[in-house]
């Protein structure tokens, strides 16, 4: 119960206006719950969604926060030259450590295919030319995601697929690029056996833990506002499924978002 722990939220949206009534109460739950880091994406939408992620990334808080830029897949139909210009100028400001969330996502196919893979495509040659880890978000595509990273050289930056949803033979072609896996949430949902048994495929020094906050909040609080603190659960879970102690998901996950994002130590 006293033992020090240290847990990174490698995947949140906190600077999304769910927050603005009480992030600094959240932020001090996410403290409470044993939070010493976390990675805040912009990425909710268009590049101009991503303003304010930049700008918390800056400001002090009671634990460590570092933001990636990027145009989420959902809005990939906006991704003009205009919009990456803009993307290659905010992803090399202060406290921006990564490009993403990026990728497919074919299950609500919210902006058509072609412009999603050559979105996705482009973000990781940007991220390439600036040399900074990618987030990756695979939605039912992780066949043409994998190959769309492997085909442009992403295994130079590596990065990570954010809120894993796919089944353990999916595992397999990320690890080979280079890439972490980040479990989210999900992961807790009683029809969640296939995922179960992918996080299990998952190498220690692999894997990572988010929230997706203010979405995919676990059991038991499923269906409300999610929030950082809550990683506390997805990494209990994990641990669980994988026979592992606690403290050890903790700290792996932790240490390995820190690799991952150049966190400051916690
Ligand atoms: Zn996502
Ligand atoms: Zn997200």
């Amino acid at each position: 119960m006293s033992e020090p722990l240290s847990l990174v939220d490698s995947h949140c949206h906190l600077a999304e206006p769910d927050f603005d009534a009480d992030r600094d109460a959240v932020l001090q739950r996410a403290v409470a719950a044993g939070v010493t880091g976390l990675v805040c994406v912009g990425a909710t939408g268009a590049v101009e969604s991503n303003f304010p992620a930049v700008a918390l990334a800056g400001r002090p808080a009671p634990v460590s926060i570092v933001a990636t830029v990027g145009i989420h897949p959902h809005d990939a139909s906006t991704a003009d030259d205009a919009a990456f210009e803009t993307l290659a100028r905010l992803a090399t400001t202060p406290g921006v450590v990564a490009v993403g969330e990026t990728g497919l996502d074919f299950h609500y196919d919210r902006s058509p295919r072609p412009a999603q893979r050559t979105a996705f495509a482009r973000t990781v040659a940007l991220a390439r030319a600036i040399r900074r880890p990618l987030v990756v978000h695979v939605r039912e595509a992780h066949a043409e995601a994998a190959a769309i990273l492997r085909a442009e050289g992403a295994a130079a930056v590596g990065g990570v697929i954010h809120c894993f949803t796919g089944e353990r033979d999916d595992v397999g072609p990320y690890l080979d690029l280079g890439f972490s896996i980040s479990v989210a949430g999900i992961v807790t949902f009683k029809n969640a056996d296939a995922l179960r048994d992918a996080v299990r495929a998952v190498p220690l020094d692999r894997l990572l833990v988010e929230t997706d906050a203010p979405y995919l909040a676990p059991v038991p609080h499923r269906g409300r506002r999610n929030e950082p603190a809550h990683v506390r659960l997805v990494a209990e879970m994990v641990a669980t499924v994988r026979g592992e102690p606690f403290a050890v998901v903790a700290g792996a996950t932790a240490a390995n978002a820190r690799r991952l994002f150049s966190l400051p130590a916690g």
